[in-house]
């Protein structure tokens, strides 16, 4: 398989897919409050999407059971929403996609649920500019390792550690596509980046150790040492210069 070019007219479409993600994704964050049950964010979510013509991206994906993921805490991915109460000093991170017009889009953000310690603040920050930085690098002079790296530094420079097991991924009339694209490498290698490419970048990063384990429930990955998770995503567009973000309102 290889990394699929799209046309403009596709990013066209890709945008409005990634309009709908980035709008429901802030209805979700205005809603997250202390005493709320996961499961309720994904019944707004199941709302939203209906009110806006678009269909579930991880609905039934090899089996996944809700409309989004929800993970607290020390759950890095993949959480699923349900009875689960959110209490005052939680991080959630929220990742969901969407489907319009046969297109997908990805996006994921962590927030705090009322007052957060100071480390939560922290790697909420830092996970949130390891995204930036992985931005900031993808343009067409670039290889995808600069990508990977600019996460890595960013995030070990502050003392957090990244996520290896999972990655992001190319996306588009797929939810992963070609590449995947690693939040640890070196710069200078991998594929040469192109106009036309579209990505999913999402840094998952850990207050502690990077290895993590799968809960009992097949779904859920948690940090292997119980340190806080945090993460963000954008799908984005590999322009001229500087990347287009498509995952925004
Ligand atoms: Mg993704």
């Amino acid at each position: 398989m290889s990394i699929i070019i799209k046309s403009d007219r596709e990013i066209a479409a890709m945008r409005r897919a990634g309009r709908i993600v980035a709008t429901i994704l802030g209805v979700l964050t205005g809603q997250v409050r202390p005493g709320m049950k996961t499961g309720e964010l994904d019944i707004i979510t199941a709302r939203e999407l209906d009110r806006l013509g678009a269909k579930p991206s991880f609905k039934g994906y090899h089996g996944f059971p809700a409309n989004l993921c929800v993970s607290v805490n020390s759950e890095v991915v993949h959480g699923i929403p349900g009875e689960r109460v959110l209490n005052e000093g939680d991080i959630v991170s929220l990742d969901f996609g969407a489907i319009f017009m046969g297109f997908q889009g990805d996006a994921a953000v962590t927030v705090g649920v009322g007052e957060i310690s100071p480390q939560a603040r922290q790697l909420i920050a830092t996970t949130e500019a390891t995204l930036k930085a992985g931005i900031a690098a993808a343009h067409p002079t670039a290889r995808l390792g600069d990508i990977s790296a600019a996460i890595q530094d960013c995030a070990e420079s502050r003392g957090f550690s990244v996520v290896r097991e999972y990655a992001g991924h190319g996306i588009g009339r797929e939810m992963h596509e070609e590449p995947q694209i690693p939040n640890f490498g070196l710069p200078g290698t991998g594929p040469q980046l192109k106009k036309g490419m579209v990505l999913a970048l999402e840094p998952m990063v850990n207050a502690g150790d990077w290895h993590t384990r799968l809960g009992d429930d097949h779904w859920t990955v948690y940090t292997a040492d119980g340190s806080l998770s945090a993460h963000f995503e954008h799908t984005i567009a590999i322009a001229d210069g500087e990347p287009e973000v498509l995952t925004i309102v």
